[in-house]
């Protein structure tokens, strides 16, 4: 992929990741008074490789950079921003609230929440040599963020930035992480999406140990409230970039109405013994190539199930020994 001119001062630069969406879509933006980056890959030789290229390109030298701003606090897109910090000498990192506060949570040096996320993973029936994969997985993703920024400033909902040559508002859209925002020019209607929509595949929407008890309903509202901005163009985290915003919300809405109903379908076959979060993703997504794939799959599948536990139409029971199983309210 190709660093591409994609609107008036904004370029998108492909970073290559080592997980199976291959490649993260992050920004740089022009200014008067020097750049902004958004989002930075995993701090991996590839991406250091990627960015000194595409500053090469740019003609961006250290001392250009104004600020670095990552979109949530998933690894892909925060990985390198204490590398990319420290080589631009950017004065500030910034990142939505929310996420800005899991950070040291969810990757904390110790360990202990890739212990937390293996005790969950087993409770909702991930067998024991799956889920010790998973904890490798997620302790080598904590390798990848090194160095974290030695400080996040925080970006509130609503407050109006500028990021480049324009003014943009934050606007808090939770759902695929607490804290995402997405970046509005209100002026032309150009919106820095991040993982809020993608092209062509859906924002993963998860079940996880430090997050919020019920993601889709919170990614559902966030949806609604995307369909109705005065969005022209949308710059996605990943894959191409969206021409029709309101319409693609409309899309994904209507693709998590059809997984919810298959969950019911799934829970009705399975009786009164009702099913764990792994036959449930099983059953919705089928064998996953990957463990990377099985982990996600069955943190979506459990966002749909404890989706409709809010919604009273499945209970959660936990059966002797600790294992949790959703069965039709
Ligand atoms: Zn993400």
């Amino acid at each position: 992929m190709q660093i591409a001119a994609v609107a008036d001062g904004i370029f998108r630069i492909p970073i290559p990741v080592p997980i199976p969406l291959r490649w993260v879509n992050c920004y740089a933006l022009k200014g008067p008074d020097g750049w902004t980056l958004v989002d930075t890959g995993f701090h991996d030789p590839g991406a250091e490789a990627a960015w000194r290229e595409a500053m090469g390109r740019l003609g961006i030298r250290p001392g250009d950079v104004e600020q670095i701003l990552v979109t949530h606090y998933h690894p892909d897109h925060l990985g390198a921003a204490g590398w990319l910090q420290a080589v631009t000498c950017a004065p500030v990192v910034r990142m939505p609230e929310r996420d800005a506060a899991l950070v040291p949570v969810v990757w904390d040096r110790r360990g202990e929440q890739a212990g937390n996320l293996v005790a969950f993973l087993r409770r909702h029936g991930m067998p024991a040599e799956v889920a010790e994969v998973v904890r490798e997985q997620h302790l080598q993703h904590g390798c990848l963020l090194e160095p974290l920024p030695a400080r996040l400033q925080p970006i509130a909902d609503g407050e109006e930035l500028r990021i480049g040559g324009r003014r943009m508002q934050a606007i808090w859209m939770p759902g695929h992480s607490e804290g995402l925002m997405v970046f509005l020019d209100l002026e032309d209607g150009l919106c820095l999406l991040s993982d809020m929509l993608l092209m062509k595949i859906t924002p993963n929407v998860a079940l996880w140990p430090w997050g919020i008890p019920d993601p889709l309903a919170a990614f559902l509202e966030s949806l609604d409230r995307m369909a109705r901005l005065p969005v022209r163009l949308g710059l996605t985290g990943h894959r191409d970039l969206i021409p029709d915003v309101p319409g693609r919300a409309r899309e994904i809405r209507e693709h998590h109405a059809r997984r919810l109903e298959e969950v019911r379908v799934l829970c009705r076959a399975a009786g009164p013994r009702g099913l764990t979060g792994w036959e449930l993703s099983r059953g919705l997504f089928g064998d996953q190539s990957s463990i990377h794939n099985q982990r996600f799959a069955m943190a979506e599948a459990l966002a749909h199930a404890e989706h409709l536990v809010q919604r009273g139409e499945l209970v959660r029971e936990e059966e002797e020994g600790g294992t949790v199983r959703y069965r039709l309210a």
